[in-house]
């Protein structure tokens, strides 16, 4: 497990030179906020990680319900059955298996996986402009189609999962980068996720942090590159 700070914002990353998969906490003044729950075998160094800041977890918000996002979901909610969870409305229907489109959104197969053996359920379903202490919801579909990213009013920091990559270059979901494909494999809809990039790029983010990758200060430039990237692949 590697902690890395920023502000009020926390990296937390395992397997960070193989297959780095992030999840956040964000301090707030009675506690602390999980963002995602990485793999299976998280929960002790995301456990150990709040205990080095020295608040407790007092929420679990997912971005999105795919495994590497809620592998340990499971069993950190055995050691805090108090702590709420927060997911979108959208990808809640995910976190229960069902993978059906409404007739709006882009008529692609979800993919990704979620654990059959996920037993936890969200407390509270998010929708645009909610709020979870310091964090503005916003939705940013495309990865999946309930994805959804968090704004912290204080920094301007953004935690969008899976709607950005740093690892293996700068993309956007569904946009493959060879050095690190996997959450473009992953990804439902590349047209809604550009559409959500050019979303979060209208709200100036000071910090971008990402599921997989390093996290980006003043991501302006880069996330606009990344935006032009996929545009000419799918124009
Ligand atoms: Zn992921």
């Amino acid at each position: 497990m590697r902690l890395i700070k920023n502000g009020y914002l926390y990296q937390v990353t395992f397997m960070a030179s193989v297959f780095p998969v992030n999840c956040y906490l964000v301090e707030e003044e009675d506690g602390l906020t999980l963002i995602d729950a990485a793999l299976g075998f998280c929960s002790k160094g995301i456990m150990k990680a709040a205990e080095t800041i020295g608040k407790p977890i007092t929420k679990i918000v997912l971005t999105h319900a795919h495994e590497d996002h809620v592998g340990a979901l499971d069993s950190l909610k055995d050691m805090m059955p108090e702590v709420p969870v927060y997911i979108s409305i959208r990808d809640h229907r995910l976190m229960n298996g069902d993978r059906s489109l409404d007739t709006h959104e882009d008529q692609t197969p979800i993919k990704g996986g979620v654990p059959k053996k996920l037993t936890t359920r969200a407390n509270v379903l998010l929708k645009e402009g909610d709020l979870i202490g310091s964090l503005t919801a916003i939705e940013t579909p495309g990865h999946t189609p309930g994805s959804m990213s968090f704004l912290d009013i204080r920094t301007k920091a953004v935690i969008a999962g899976d709607a950005f990559q740093t690892r293996g270059g700068i993309a956007v979901a569904g946009d493959m980068k060879p050095w690190f494909p996997f959450p473009a494999f992953g990804t439902w809809s590349k047209k809604t996720a550009l559409a959500s990039a050019k979303k979060l790029i209208s709200y100036e983010p000071q910090l971008l942090a990402v599921g997989h990758g390093e996290m980006a200060v003043n991501p302006l430039r880069v996330m606009e590159q990344a935006i032009g990237n996929l545009e000419r692949k799918i124009g």
